[in-house]
């Protein structure tokens, strides 16, 4: 063997041995602080062959990135072409150790036709590259951070991707020694780059050269980048499939539900980052600061403090800083995520209006309310720390059941000489309506009420309320941290609930539906629930509706997070609207699950919103900006939230709910 044979050779072996070894020793530490971390989760691996699924569309497949479609085409070829590249550069480092490992050789065939895919594909990476680095440099959208590890990942990989394709072209040109594979005729791109050089004309010892200088800067920065990846952003490139693996496999989401009554617990919530469970960490492994998030949400756009991906990175930066703590088990030496100078501030986790468009955009399924609720719930039931003027809001849904502290005993006063029977007196009926508080004791929603109640009379439901046994369903309290308020309102429903045993639970208000539908069972009251848009529809097709054939005029209709993104209910209402309205609907520009929250989720309804622009006034806007003369609304606190922020622009669109719409149109 030639003496820079054997050199290479010790060489290779001792960067090998070096490189993966500290990328295990890396990786096994961040293994180790996943499962050091002191949460607990319920979560439990099911459904293998559907994840398998899963992990084959979203990652192999790309579908997830995909539905952001430049950005999406362009990661789709850097992925593809990076992942085509490896098993190459993994040969080339066998043989540099040992000279006689030849792939060609053994498996020409398969050999040749993975090669010159490869080559390919490759190429595709500088593409996709240069469309990252135009969209980083040009267009320069607000969610994009620019920041020296994006830079030099971009560098890494170009450079590996260069000298990939350096290689290729030099190994074309090598002498051929006697059995070994031989590589002329193999490289599609790399091929025409040698004819484009010209460097069929270079002496031997100049190719020689070539192919040694690509050779070892392609080891060096491949090497490198492996080293780098763990302690940088693209700790994604391993954490992301297992998280995208192990993803709630349900739109359905429930609030994480805290045991209250066990006395082990010394805390709720996510007081410090040692709390957080081993899925909370792979979550923060798995992000790729793509900004997705960002772009949706309704607190980032209207310039709030919060934008989730900023959390995400910031309760990552704070997990590595407590990693020595955690990790050997000293967790009174962890701080408090809200803190001095932490940048996870209060107003952070106050600005967030739970409307979960964060996690819909996610392409890596990175659940970003498990960290704002349970964060939240901490501040509420361990600090007592919260916007002040939540206060009267817990008070009034401690003593009354409602937030506005109206006399529960008054509950079905909006009903009055509309003959509407109470479950008490009608106990068989064939559909529980929960009106829920803004339709029971809020002017506007008592007016929803009224136009609901007359439909369901004209199409001959046989229905009945709670009145006065109802109490507020809890989701406010809930999603605002108040874990122990809410768990009594939800358990006063749950047993009067249980002890009716309703056929079906109808309801106006999405945040009841969503409480209801997903998270009750978990307290014992599993029932049938429908919301008033599917409802409603199905009363027309079964022909129990009969619209009069009035037009409403220019009609469009807004989303409501709960009903939208969280239950996937997006066609209902607009098939019912368009037969209440001779098949007129103009859209706004986000809609469905991509539809833009009114401002009042998460407990947003009760809270003054004093930072940055009004979110109701920024979808106000958009209403507007469709020159419809109605905007439709599914949810009383949509409605609102919409009256409020079109009033604030000085329009005269009217806003309705569709209950309000179906009763003009059946009248
Ligand atoms: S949380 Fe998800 S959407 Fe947001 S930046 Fe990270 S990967 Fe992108
Ligand atoms: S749930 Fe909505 S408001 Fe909260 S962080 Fe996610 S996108 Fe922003």
């Amino acid at each position: 063997m030639e003496p820079y044979t054997i050199i290479k050779s010790i060489v290779m072996l001792v960067a090998l041995t070096g490189a993966f070894s500290f990328f295990f020793i890396q990786v096994r530490r961040l293994y180790r602080l996943m499962m050091a971390v002191e949460g607990t989760t319920e979560f439990k691996v099911d459904q293998v062959g559907r994840r398998i699924t899963v992990l084959i569309t979203d990652v192999l497949g790309q579908s997830n990135v995909l539905r952001k479609r430049m950005p999406g085409i362009a990661h789709a070829m850097i992925f593809f072409g990076f992942l085509a590249v490896q098993p190459h550069s993994l040969e080339l480092m066998l043989k540099g150790v040992c000279p006689a490992f030849d792939v060609g050789h053994w498996f020409p065939g398969f050999y040749g036709g993975y090669l010159f895919i490869a080559d390919i594909l490759a190429t595709f990476v500088l593409l996709g590259f240069a469309y990252a680095i135009y969209r980083r440099t040009i267009l320069r959208p607000r969610y994009l951070t620019l920041g020296a590890d994006a830079n030099l990942i971009i560098l890494f990989t170009c450079l590996i991707i260069i000298t990939f394709q350096c290689i290729n072209m030099f190994q074309t040109l090598l002498p051929l020694s006697p059995g070994a594979y031989d590589y002329r005729g193999i490289f599609p791109v790399s091929g025409l780059l040698v004819s484009l050089f010209g460097l069929e004309t270079m002496s031997s010892q100049q190719i020689f050269a070539g192919y040694e200088i690509s050779y070892w800067i392609h080891m060096a920065t491949i090497l490198g980048f492996m080293v780098y990846i763990p302690g940088s952003k693209h700790l994604h490139l391993l954490a992301a499939a297992p998280n995208v693996f192990l993803k709630p496999l349900e739109r359905e989401k429930a609030i994480v539900t805290t045991d209250l009554e066990n006395e082990e617990l010394e805390t709720f919530g996510l007081g410090k980052i040692s709390e957080l469970n081993w899925k909370n960490v792979l979550n923060l492994y798995a992000c790729t600061e793509c900004g997705r998030c960002e772009e949706q949400c309704p607190a980032a756009i209207t310039d709030k403090p919060l934008s989730p991906k900023k959390l995400v990175h910031d309760l990552k930066v704070d997990l590595l800083d407590h990693s020595e703590a955690i990790l050997g088990g000293n967790l009174d030496q962890v701080q408090s995520i809200v803190r001095e100078n932490s940048p996870i501030t209060g107003d952070v986790l106050w600005s967030c209006v739970t409307c979960r468009a964060c996690e819909d955009i996610c392409p890596v399924n990175i659940e970003h309310l498990d960290f704002i609720v349970e964060a939240r719930k901490h501040q509420v039931l361990m600090e007592a720390s919260f916007p002040p003027e939540l206060q009267e809001t817990f008070t009034n849904l401690e003593n009354q059941g409602n937030p506005w502290g109206f006399d529960p005993d008054s509950r079905a006063d909006w009903s009055k000489g509309m003959d509407v029977p109470l479950m008490s007196d009608n106990p068989e009926a064939e559909l529980l309506w929960f009106v829920g508080c803004a339709g029971s004791f809020d002017d506007r929603g008592k007016k929803i009420s009224e136009a609901m109640a007359r439909v369901l009379h004209r199409a001959g439901v046989n229905f009945a309320i709670l009145g006065p046994e109802e109490a507020c369903n809890g989701d406010m309290a809930r999603r605002t941290g108040n874990e122990y308020l809410a768990q009594t309102l939800i358990q006063q429903n749950v047993e009067v609930l249980n002890g009716y045993k309703p056929k079906k639970i109808l309801t106006g208000c999405p945040h009841c539906f969503n409480i209801i539908k997903n998270e009750y069972p978990r307290f014992g009251a599993s029932f049938p629930v429908v919301s008033h848009a599917d409802f409603l529809f199905d009363l027309h097709q079964q022909g129990r509706l009969q619209t009069n054939g009035n037009s409403l005029g220019t009609l469009t209709f807004h989303d409501s997070c709960y009903l939208g993104r969280w239950n996937g209910i997006v066609q209902s209402p607009r098939d019912l609207l368009r037969a209440m309205n001779n098949g007129q609907l103009t859209e706004m520009q986000r809609i469905r699950e991509k539809g833009f929250c009114c401002g009042a989720g998460g407990g947003g309804m009760f809270m003054e919103e004093t930072l940055g622009k009004r979110i109701n006034v920024e979808r106000a806007e958009e209403v507007m900006g469709t020159g419809a003369a109605t905007v439709a609304a599914a949810c009383p606190f949509c409605a609102t939230m919409l009256s409020d922020g079109l009033m604030d622009k000085e329009s005269n669109i009217a806003v309705k709910d569709i209950a309000e719409i179906v009763d003009a149109a059946t009248a």
